[in-house]
């Protein structure tokens, strides 16, 4: 028999979302409950968007939860290495063998004409797919017809006919070929498209089953096309139902907390969280609210995931997070963990430096200090009126969540970043630095004269700061669907002529 071997395999583009922590448990259960094996693999194909300190970021979450990998970039393993930037030469080998197979093509098409065959679809009314001219050409012409343009590896998807993909919860899912993209596989600089990178890791890696989120179903046509063309078994195929809202809609930052380091900040409790994450889409034999990951994983069974969309909802997460601390910890472990939670030696290092030049006693730490400390801030609206350059509540409004949303698409999160961040965005509105500052510093600290703004909010970390900037905003008067579609265009419009990405989500 087989060892069962699952994995996680999270692209280090953002903070460490719970989708991501969700998805992995059910992983590390289901391969601990069959005597298997748990691998992180590390998916950093998209080099713009992937970040070190992301991979880190998410490594540090997963450890924190208690979610313990068998094999990955930082443990090694008899299958790496575990990230994708360092196995090109695998993906590229791939491309080319299903290229002189036939089951992939070159194809030359550039951007323009890419934009112009998907406006001519349509116009024409109901096909989605584009259609490379370079499909059924003899290579040697194709080559001659693209004159030196650099081209990139698609794969070759059946024009008709229907793919039946077996889902471990949904049992038969059909779609029909013709609504398959011919899937870019390795781009024009010879770097992998996740697809490909993703079929050829799964295989060499020797994982059995597949968990991830329901956003992957539609990929999975192409994925065993791709497994068929090389001659491969597929893993076992499962697809999470996605974390939700409480108002039904796809868990997004705007509108909850995602990241996990959010959670530990707020002084949430790994088990806690990773209890919580278990109740979400799966439940216990005896619906138990309060369980530990041995017990998930000793009564883990596919067969528990119900498929109605499973809602994050921070306010149930709160209470189950208080009954672990009110009913598992007696006055030493909870001293320890407050300890470890903010008064940790790593935390107060990167606070002393903000606070040593104004502390005479260590009674003035606290009140100079407490927004290290806090969730959201208690603050006076007063103190975000009256600000120059910025006229009325609804310009303060306004830029606090330009300053959020400026925020967002920015990869990295240090002083540095976010300094160069804002600088950036007040040269595209037209603020003084220091006007836009003014109500950030009120929102972030609470008051009027804090630390160091740009430092403060490295520290306080990217989901508390829009958290409190957010908090802010509402504070003088709650943000209405209407205006934040509003808001969002003209600042699209905004970045836009600026040449700035808009805010991603
Ligand atoms: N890198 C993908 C992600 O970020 C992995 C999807 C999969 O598990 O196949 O979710």
């Amino acid at each position: 028999m087989t060892t069962v071997r699952t994995r996680v395999a999270p692209s280090p583009t953002g903070d460490p979302h719970v989708g991501t922590a969700y998805v992995a448990l059910f992983n590390l259960c289901f391969a601990r409950k069959h005597g298997g094996q748990f691998i992180l693999r590390i998916e950093d194909t998209d080099q713009v968007r992937s970040t070190a300190q992301s991979e880190a970021k998410i490594l540090e979450a997963l450890r924190w939860l208690g979610l313990n990998w068998d094999e990955g970039p930082d443990v090694g393993g008899p299958h790496g290495p575990y990230r994708q930037s360092e196995r090109s030469a695998l993906y590229r080998e791939h491309a080319e063998r299903l290229v002189e197979s036939g089951d992939a093509f070159w194809c030359y098409l550039t951007p323009e004409e890419l934009t112009a065959l998907r406006a001519e679809n349509q116009a024409s009314g109901g096909i989605t797919r584009i259609q490379s001219p370079y499909a059924d050409m003899d290579p040697a012409e194709a080559r001659r017809k693209a004159a030196g343009k650099p081209g990139v590896v698609r794969l070759r998807v059946p024009g008709e006919g229907i793919c039946t993909v077996n889902d471990g919860l949904r049992g038969t899912i059909e779609i029909p070929w013709d609504q398959v993209d011919q899937q870019v596989l390795l781009k024009t600089d010879g770097l992998p498209t996740y697809h490909l990178a993703n079929v050829v890791d799964d295989h060499h890696m020797g994982i059995t089953h597949v968990l991830r989120g329901e956003e992957w179903i539609s990929s999975a046509p192409k994925h065993l096309l791709l497994y068929k063309a090389l001659g491969w078994t597929p893993p076992a195929l499962t697809h999470l139902p996605l974390l939700r809202n409480p108002d039904k809609s796809k868990l997004s930052k705007r509108k909850n907390p995602t990241s996990i380091l959010y959670y530990q900040r707020m002084g949430y409790l790994p088990e806690a969280v990773l209890n919580y994450l278990g109740r979400m889409a799966w439940s216990m034999p005896d619906e138990a609210e309060k369980f530990t990951l041995e017990q998930m994983i000793e009564n883990f069974d596919l067969n528990r995931i119900s498929l109605g969309g499973p809602i994050f909802d921070v306010g149930k997460l709160e209470w189950l997070n208080g009954r672990y601390i009110r009913e598992d910890l007696d006055d030493d472990a909870f001293a320890d963990r407050v300890v470890q939670w903010a008064l940790n030696r790593d935390h107060l290092k990167q606070v002393i430096p903000l606070v040593r030049p104004r502390v005479n006693k260590w009674t003035d730490l606290a009140p100079m200090a407490s927004f290290f400390l806090d969730g959201l801030v208690a603050l006076n609206p007063e103190d975000l009126r009256g600000i120059k350059g910025l006229d009325g509540d609804d310009a303060v409004r306004e830029a606090l969540t330009q300053v959020s949303w400026a925020l967002d698409a920015e990869p990295e999160w240090t002083a540095a970043t976010i300094e160069a961040t804002l600088r950036t965005l007040c040269e595209q509105t037209g603020h003084k630095l220091r006007t836009l500052l003014a109500p950030v510093f009120v929102a972030i600290s609470g008051r009027k004269s804090a630390t160091p703004l740009f430092d403060t909010m490295a520290i306080v970390g990217r989901d508390l700061s829009r958290a409190r900037l957010r908090a802010a905003v509402d504070a003088l008067a709650p943000m209405s669907g209407k205006e934040e579609k509003k808001w969002k265009k003209a600042f699209d419009a905004l970045r836009a002529s600026a040449g700035t990405e808009g805010a991603e989500e």
